[in-house]
């Protein structure tokens, strides 16, 4: 089956670090992007199996991103969890609307970041049956 890979979006290196802190002990393959082509780019080439999107980003955000991921077809499934800022609670059906598939809210609870992200793998493991 081999390591799931999971593209982490985000810009702030300590946010970045908690999440592959959180991580570390998984089996995963973690890419990373600090910005929002870059993302995209990285997304379509290496077509990982969950992103982690953090919605403000320099440049194109984290939404945008999802909107493009969308529109394809390798990416109709992908599970996105959008990382959203406190002040953004409130917006976040804007973030499902887009095609976000779940979202934390930072402060990122490092006990539910690693849960959603074991759930959505599964998700899209159970649908690939
Ligand atoms: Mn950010």
């Amino acid at each position: 089956m081999g390591n799931k890979k999971i593209l982490v979006v985000e810009d702030n290196p300590k946010s970045m670090r908690l999440i592959k802190f959180l991580l570390k002990h998984k089996d995963y393959h973690i890419l990373e992007a600090t910005e929002g082509l870059a993302a995209l780019e990285i997304a379509l080439a290496q077509q990982p199996d969950l992103i982690v999107m953090d919605i403000q980003l320099p440049g194109m955000s984290g939404l945008e991103v999802t909107i493009q991921l969308r529109n394809k077809k390798e990416f109709e499934k992908t599970p996105i969890i959008a990382l959203t800022a406190y002040a953004m609670k409130g917006e976040q059906d804007k973030f499902l609307q887009a095609g976000c598939s779940d979202y934390i809210s930072k402060p990122i609870d490092t006990r539910v970041l690693p849960l959603k992200i074991e759930y959505w793998l599964n998700v899209t493991e159970n649908d690939n049956d």
